[in-house]
């Protein structure tokens, strides 16, 4: 269940609840780990089940609405709760659901890396954003490896491995990004 920050306006709040459809009925989400989808389900249907360290159920949606320019955070989260900023409502619904779908993640302890991964499986050119060179950075000390995901080369291709050993092709764009920031050469070659 998600509990609403009273300083949220309603609008935003709603598009808040607007996300959880296009999350929870994503042709997507089907590549996503079981229990990862579980975890979605735990905290967006209320789904008893899920054995999980979140204490509750309930995750709460805060508003910052201090972040409205084009930079600073889409978004933060401490725990079971996600602060959403105010650029992130500017920038349209399809934006929200990404933002909400990747700081999920992150409630139920995903790493930088699972949160953009996912997002971007789930969002790409549908509101997810590339990752930044401070990801980048954070995906390069944590080995490329997340809780769910690790980043390898599969000869010219970049893949997402996740644990049931399935292969995710990362988007062209995304190789772009890497080489940008000259990360390449680091990532782990199967
Ligand atoms: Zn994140």
């Amino acid at each position: 269940m998600l509990i609403y920050d009273s300083a949220c306006p309603d609008n935003f709040r709603a598009m808040v609840r607007n996300a959880i459809g296009p999350i929870r009925t994503n042709p997507h989400l089907i590549r996503l780990p079981v229990d990862v989808r579980q975890g979605l389900s735990h905290v967006l249907d209320g789904d008893a089940t899920y054995p999980c360290s979140i204490p509750s159920r309930s995750v709460m949606i805060g508003y910052d609405g201090k972040q409205y320019s084009g930079l600073g955070p889409s978004a933060y989260t401490a725990g079971a709760c996600i602060w959403i900023c105010r650029r992130t409502f500017d920038e349209g619904q399809a934006r929200v659901n990404a933002v909400l779908l990747h700081e999920l993640i992150h409630v139920l302890c995903g790493a930088e890396l699972d949160s953009e991964v996912f997002e971007n499986m789930m969002f790409h050119g549908a509101g997810a954003t590339l990752p930044d060179p401070n990801d980048i950075r954070t995906f390069a000390l944590k080995n490329w490896t997340g809780r769910w995901v690790r980043i390898l080369k599969r000869g010219n291709d970049v893949v997402v491995r996740d644990p049931m050993g399935g292969d995710y092709q990362i988007p062209a764009d995304w190789v772009a990004a890497l080489t940008a920031q000259g990360a390449l050469q680091g990532i782990p070659t199967v």
